[in-house]
């Protein structure tokens, strides 16, 4: 079953045509799903269905989201407890992630935010050029996405270094070639160090609202932060704040506690805060078709289902 809330149906379709070729061996349904075919489905593809969409499949065995963050998902009170949660890791939304935050770490080092500011007042006014080498880029989060994105920045020769959640389950990459900061006790240090912070988080309970004034009020005076996780981990009244004081640079923000964006938000008129409307990395339905693909065949092999979420830690 394809069940979702979308743009619109040529969406939609474009996710039915995409998922059909890509695995025309199942019979697709699309939500919402009659009294017969609800006996019938072991696979509900998703993309932040509404609440209850998902109650009453007494044969489902498997929901995979099309979507990296399953934040939503998890809220819905309907979702079945027992049936396994695949999120989606697809290597097309990686890469767009990748570009989102290599273009904004390399607005941001070289000033370009800046020149556009100048360019409206038509002021022709040449900054101070730094290397690469002398910007430190801190990411939170090193999942798929932090991973992805931290490979590109030290390519490009950047400073980078990690924070993440950590534990014992986690040490397998402790020989990565960059910073690793693990865990709550670790993250003002790590703030400290750094001229950029990029937030690749997921939302959970520990997340929300991480982003506040301590948090800010522990980043180096001036430095930058990219928000292209969620945004429910910032209290937006500490980031104005915090911009206002000179504490922070600029903000360059894609996600927002309300979407889309009010009219009246301080955010769209700041001189210091980049919008862009949830766009950072886009679910390609070529790529991510494929990776539905491998997982419900998968699953028809009795073999493991890649990417499965961990519903007590919330990711
Ligand atoms: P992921 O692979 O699950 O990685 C999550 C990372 O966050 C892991 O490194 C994890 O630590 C860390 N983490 C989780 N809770 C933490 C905590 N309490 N303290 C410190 N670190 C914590 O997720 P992903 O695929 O990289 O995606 C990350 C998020 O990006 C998604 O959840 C979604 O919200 C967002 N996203 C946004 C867009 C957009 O267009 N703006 C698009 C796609 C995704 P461990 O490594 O120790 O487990």
């Amino acid at each position: 079953m394809l069940a979702g809330r979308w743009a619109g149906d040529d969406e939609r379709e474009r996710w039915l045509q995409a998922l059909r070729d890509a695995l025309p061996e199942a019979r697709w349904i699309v939500a919402p799903a009659d009294a017969v075919a609800r006996d019938e489905i072991e696979v509900a593809v998703v993309a932040n269905p509404a609440p209850g969409a998902l109650a009453a499949l007494p044969r489902l065995k498997l929901v995979q989201s099309l979507w990296a963050g399953v934040d939503r998902l998890l809220a819905d009170a309907t979702l079945p407890p027992d049936v396994p949660l695949a999120r989606m890791v697809d290597p097309g939304l990686t890469e767009a992630m990748v570009q989102t935050a290599q273009w904004a770490v390399l607005s941001l080092h070289r000033r370009f935010f800046d020149y556009a500011a100048q360019q409206a007042q038509a002021q022709w006014l040449p900054l101070p050029q730094r290397r690469a080498d002398e910007v430190a880029v801190l990411l939170l989060g090193f999942g798929a996405l932090g991973r992805a994105v931290a490979e590109r920045l030290m390519a490009m020769g950047y400073r980078v270094s990690a924070w993440r959640r950590g534990g014992a389950d986690r040490d397998e990459v402790q020989d990565a070639p960059l910073t690793l900061h693990d865990g709550a006790d670790a993250l003002p240090a790590a703030l400290a160090q750094a001229d950029i912070v990029i937030d690749l988080l997921p939302l959970t309970a520990q997340t929300r609202g991480l982003l506040d004034a301590r948090f800010f009020a522990a980043m180096r005076r001036g430095a930058a932060l990219v928000n292209l996780a969620r945004g429910a981990h910032v209290d937006d009244a500490a980031l104005l704040a915090a911009l206002d004081a000179g504490q922070l640079g600029r903000a360059v923000l894609d996600v927002f506690a309300t979407e889309p964006l009010p009219a009246d938000h301080r955010y769209w008129r700041h001189p210091r805060v980049t919008v862009l409307p949830h766009i950072a990395a886009l679910s390609d339905p070529r790529s991510a078709a494929q990776v539905v693909a491998g997982n419900v065949r998968a699953l028809w092999r009795g073999k493991p289902v890649a990417h499965l979420v961990e519903r007590d830690r919330g990711y």
